[in-house]
């Protein structure tokens, strides 16, 4: 009889080492800068400014973070109305909180899954109307897929209000053949355990103003006076990045084109594998840009498929498989039941129905196959 093995966990989206980050390492040891600031810092800022095409970057601790300077520098406070995705981490929005200002949550389309332009539209009026012109709109880039910035900004430049875009999830993916992120004021990026590339954690926030990232620095410092004592005129934070964690970051930039293609590929062969499976559908690709495919994310129609996404996600944990829900929508959440929302059927939807399958670039052959067979597996279930 065969013995049954424990089978290896299969993670959502595990960090992926290409071998040269021990180089940056060992560099940043043998220069003695194991500290927060130091020439791999700046190095990382370079090579990330050179990647993304935008002039001026500031590395920091994390995505949270680079949010937070973002919107402090913009001088949001309390009073204030920033206009958010509503399908999307929160990490996206807390720091609206951080500031005392209130955030209204803002519906995706079902086209890309990203804020819808006309809903925006709708806020931006009703706001400006009473004289409460939103102070900035922070959009988020779900799964890897920009948002249109384009359509986005039609609406918010007439009325000067400024577009930070979360680029969180969106390295190395494109809107009309700039990089994700450029366009707004200013973008934040993440390099978190999960994300595309990874420092283990940490950010980044860019922005063409290079006194806006100036700035951005002396906050990340504890907003320092410069003088030889320690002088403060202003409250700032401490949120730069470390000298060890730049080094990882150079390192897994130069992976960045291969885990886009990587990413795009397995989510194809998902599509393939999965597609053709009644009441199963994928995450749209919006044809003005290209997605870094974060994650692979699938639509299940539990009436068609015979199976809820909830039978899927026990099923495939079952097997030691870890897949997730879509993001619960903001305007769900119990800690902003307060808040406004424009729209919100999109999104309630999309959380009712979507999965967020494995999506690690160095799954196997085998893996993957595990991972369609139990969903295979699933299909019809419900209707026995
Ligand atoms: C990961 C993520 C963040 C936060 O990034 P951290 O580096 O974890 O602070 C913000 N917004 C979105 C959409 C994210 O996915």
């Amino acid at each position: 009889m065969k013995s049954v093995q424990p089978q290896q966990r299969v993670y959502l989206s595990p960090p992926h080492m290409c071998g040269r980050e021990l180089e940056f390492v060992q560099q940043a040891f043998a220069s003695n800068y194991i500290a927060p600031l130091g020439p791999m810092v700046t190095g990382f800022e370079e090579d990330f400014a050179a990647h993304s095409g935008i002039s001026h970057c500031a590395a920091l601790s994390s995505g949270t973070a680079a949010l937070h300077i973002a919107l402090r520098l913009l001088g949001i406070g309390r009073g204030d109305i920033v206009l958010a995705s509503s399908l999307t981490f929160i990490g996206s929005v807390s720091p609206v909180t951080f500031l005392g200002a209130e955030p209204v949550f803002i519906d995706s389309d079902t086209a890309t899954w990203n804020m819808d332009p006309n809903l925006l539209s709708d806020a931006v009026k009703d706001y400006c109307r009473q004289g409460k012109t939103p102070a900035a709109v922070v959009v988020t880039d779900l799964y890897g897929q920009c948002a249109d910035y384009d359509a986005l900004r039609e609406v918010l430049d007439r009325n000067g209000i400024p577009l930070v875009i979360d680029a969180a999830e969106s390295v190395g993916a494109t809107y009309k053949g700039r990089h994700a992120g450029k366009g707004g004021i200013c973008a934040a990026y993440s390099f978190n355990g999960n994300k595309i590339i990874t420092t283990s954690g940490g950010g980044m926030l860019a922005a063409e103003d290079g006194d806006f990232i100036s700035r951005a620095r002396w906050l990340s410092q504890q907003a320092r006076e410069n003088a030889p004592h320690y002088e403060h005129v202003e409250v700032g934070y401490n949120y730069r990045m470390s000298n060890i964690v730049a080094a990882i970051g150079r390192g897994q930039l130069t992976a960045l084109n291969e885990r886009v293609n990587a990413k795009r590929q397995l989510a194809a062969r998902y599509e393939q594998a999965l597609s053709h499976l009644p009441g199963i559908s994928f995450m749209p690709e919006a044809s003005y840009g290209r997605s870094n495919r974060w994650l692979t994310v699938m639509q299940v129609d539990e009436q068609a498929f015979g199976a809820s996404p909830e039978t899927i996600r026990l099923a495939l944990e079952r097997e030691n498989i870890e897949s997730r829900p879509v993001w619960k929508p903001m305007h769900m959440q119990p800690v902003f039941r307060q808040c406004a929302v424009y729209g919100g059927r999109v999104s309630e939807s999309l959380f009712a129905k979507g999965l967020c399958l494995p999506s690690g670039t160095a799954m196997t052959d085998q893996d993957f196959e595990r991972v369609i067979a139990t969903i295979h597996s699933c299909a019809g279930e419900g209707a026995k």
